[in-house]
């Protein structure tokens, strides 16, 4: 008998599913079909992988209601957020079905003559996927999607709390037509044990990793060992920055977007707002009246706008955060009703945070938005700079120029002017500093699962 364990819902706590916990040996036993599928997938025709990929992502649709209540389900957010997830996550099927036939290499002759050089690009081999639980189905399709583009075959751990969107989508990727042996799911409660293997084992060649900055650092040493290709998408600590001209009605919109989607649990979920004093009244004013409107509920409400977040003990920390910046001066300005019960944080707006708050420097990774109150642009960049973070940012300007300027001079990899999302199957994401290494989506993601390989050629 193989042991089993819950996946429950956050919002209320009972046991949705229980799922097969997988072993070492599972795990080893996954790569081994991997590289079994392995060279019969990368000669398939790219045009074939890429008609599955396409098929992916027309039956991601076709069961979006379905994927949409699993994921509301099991990882606690709003069924808005989660269809979203879905239309967001097929995407990256239809963008690497298109990627998937634009193999491109060059042809280039030796300065010196007579050699000429050929490049092109091939798959890397057997992919080892970890996706964390608080976007499901969209971190793992941003790895299967161009991994299976590219030729390669996967082992994919998704997050215990929400391998039941992982387990759905890889039934949907089998109805498609991706062989079996491609793409191997490992739902397990023994992470550690799981993911050392498949780095140990001499046929995983890439390992692409989402999740907290401190695990990642601990799979980059591991990866050293066996010099695997490795992939990371960390912590982030996203600043929303407010100019003086900003259209406050529009970087309110866009706060609430950035601040309260999933509950605020996303590594771009924008973490501290840099706002500029002769702004700071009317933005305070309308994001608090827009905060006390959300209604926070469970996802069994068609109405809620605001989930629970994931378990007690993120709960522990953010409401440790507040206190201790509670403590070091800040002060509540507007907090929001939450039910009686389940792992609800209500949405809540700190004001008087001083720049040395540890709240700003720390991912918060929950419905709460610290806001400082800046006039000198140069202080408030240093501030903003002031982390180990560097994904995503956000700038509110009345001028391109303005907005430019200061996103020029954050550190970080992505940059949202006049909107609070940065994320699109198009536009190659991911971070600088400690957030990670490479970049997912766009032409960038497949080269991810790619080699280059070059054929040096004396044909004359
Ligand atoms: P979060 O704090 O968002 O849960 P984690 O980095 O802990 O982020 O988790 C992201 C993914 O990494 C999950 O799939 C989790 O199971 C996995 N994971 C956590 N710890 C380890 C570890 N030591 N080794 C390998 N995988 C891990």
């Amino acid at each position: 008998m193989k042991s089993t364990f819950d996946v429950c819902n956050p919002a209320t706590g009972q046991v949705i599913e229980r799922v097969i916990d997988g072993t070492v040996e599972d795990a080893v036993w996954a790569v081994d079909a991997a590289a079994a599928a392995f060279p019969g997938w990368a000669a398939t025709p790219a045009r074939a992988r890429s008609d599955i990929l396409r098929r992916c992502h027309e039956l991601m649709l076709r069961d979006a209601d379905v994927l949409a209540a699993l994921i509301s389900t099991e990882n606690g957010k709003s069924i808005v957020d989660a269809r979203a997830e879905v239309v967001y996550a097929a995407e990256f099927y239809r963008w690497f079905s298109e990627e998937a036939v634009r193999g491109e290499g060059s042809y280039s002759e030796a300065p010196a003559g007579g050699v000429k050089t050929l490049v092109t690009h091939v798959p890397v081999g057997v992919a080892a996927l970890i996706t964390p639980w608080n976007f499901p189905a969209a971190m793992a399709a941003r790895k299967v999607a161009p991994a299976l583009a590219a030729g390669c075959t996967v082992v994919l751990k998704p997050a215990e709390e929400t391998p039941l969107t992982a387990l759905a989508l890889g039934r949907i990727m089998l109805e498609a037509g991706v062989p079996p042996g491609a793409v191997n799911i490992v739902p397990t409660t023994s992470a550690p044990a799981v993911v050392s293997a498949w780095l140990a084992h001499d046929r995983v060649r890439k390992i692409s990793f989402t999740g907290s900055t401190g695990v990642g650092r601990a799979l980059l040493r591991q990866a050293a060992d066996r010099i695997v290709n490795a992939s990371m998408e960390l912590g982030g600590n996203a600043p929303f920055v407010i100019t003086a001209d900003a259209d406050v009605d529009a970087a309110v919109a866009g706060a609430m977007i950035a601040k309260f989607r999933g509950s605020g649990q996303a590594c771009t979920a924008a973490n501290r707002f840099y706002v500029h004093a002769d702004v700071v009244d009317e933005f305070l004013e309308k994001f608090g009246n827009a905060v006390m409107a959300l209604r926070v509920g469970p996802s069994s409400d068609p109405e809620s706008q605001v989930g629970p977040v994931i378990s007690s003990r993120a709960l522990a920390r953010i409401t440790a955060l507040v206190e201790a910046a509670i403590a070091d001066g800040a002060r509540i300005a507007f907090q929001g009703k939450i039910p009686n019960s389940g792992l609800f944080y209500p949405p809540t707006l700190l004001v008087n945070v001083p720049f040395g708050a540890q709240i700003l420097s720390e991912e918060i990774f929950g419905p709460v938005a610290p806001i400082v109150t800046w006039t000198d642009e140069s202080a408030m960049l240093a501030s903003a700079n002031n982390t180990e973070f560097g994904l995503a940012g956000y700038v509110y300007a009345g001028r391109l120029q303005d907005a430019l300027r200061i996103g020029e001079q954050i550190a970080v990899g992505m940059v949202g002017i006049n909107r609070g999302i940065v994320s699109d199957p198009a536009a190659p994401f991911g971070g600088v500093k400690q957030s990670g290494i490479g970049r997912e989506g766009a032409h960038e993601g497949i080269r991810e699962y790619q080699e280059t390989r070059v054929y040096s050629v004396d044909w004359a």
